[in-house]
């Protein structure tokens, strides 16, 4: 935001200016300084990087359904299947490849800590009152990695709902804390990328169903046991050796929901 603005300042001042500056300032736009992370380039299938990385962490929410995207810096059909559908959420022209009109809509969706708008760090670190990811069995920035790319997929689910708030009851659980609230030993919640889901306006079945076409291969919701407030979401996929489907575990028999 802070470095946006400051651009607007500098292209409003070079606007001023007669004759060859303007010149250089159309060209300008593709230059963007974002407070979190800048792309560089227009990125589309074949290409691969750290660039790639950070789009498909941003993107990881708009995978097929009961699938995921994989976060491996190579920009396969995987990858542009997901960008097509981040672009039609968000009404920008379906062509697969991330370029400024993509970058601009990540750029107004993240915040300057590279979380998404409507989550944030503080709000996935209170399991028992917020412990800066430490005290689980990953480490702190391994744990607050996850989160993030937790987040991403939540802001997914929000917009795929209709952009209906997603308040977090829950999200990391230091192993002290999970043991405090009797959480299951292998619970999700330890490493960072589970979330516990009290939507408002929409129903909680609403929320489960929708979860399928979002990343997410951990989905419990009414019907199963302690789950008739809330619907929990995480990404043990990604946590699996095995990253196939098997790993994938949905229960929400009140909303049709199952594997
Ligand atoms: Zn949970």
């Amino acid at each position: 935001m802070r470095v946006n603005m400051l651009k607007r300042v500098a292209v409003a001042f070079a606007l001023a200016l007669p004759g060859a500056a303007i010149a250089t300032v159309v060209a300008a736009p593709a230059a963007h300084a974002d407070g979190c992370y800048t792309w560089n380039r227009n990125l589309s299938q074949g290409t691969s990087g750290e660039d790639v990385r950070q789009l498909q962490i941003r993107v990881a929410g708009w995978a097929a359904y009961r699938s995921i995207v994989r976060v491996d810096g190579k920009y396969g059909p995987e990858t542009a299947a997901a960008v097509k559908r981040f672009q039609s959420a968000y009404g920008l022209r379906v062509d697969g490849i991330a370029g400024p009109q993509t970058f601009g809509k990540i750029y107004e969706l993240q915040d300057d800590d590279c979380t998404p708008k409507h989550f944030s760090y503080a709000e996935l670190d209170n399991g028992c009152g917020g412990s800066g990811f430490s005290g689980g069995p990953l480490s702190a920035s391994a744990t607050r990695e996850k989160a993030l790319r937790e987040m991403w997929k939540l802001e997914a689910l929000r917009r795929g709902l209709g952009d209906k708030p997603l308040p977090v009851s829950s999200g990391f659980r230091s192993t002290a804390c999970n043991r405090q609230v009797g959480g299951a030993s292998d619970s999700q919640h330890l490493y960072g990328d589970a979330a516990d889901l009290t939507p408002r306006t929409v129903s909680l079945c609403q929320v489960a169903r929708e979860a399928r076409y979002h990343g997410f291969s951990g989905i419990f919701g009414p019907g199963y046991p302690d789950h008739s407030n809330q619907v929990h979401v995480d990404s043990r996929r990604e946590n699996n050796s095995d990253k196939s489907a098997n790993s994938t575990f949905w229960s929400a028999p009140n909303c049709g929901v199952g594997n």
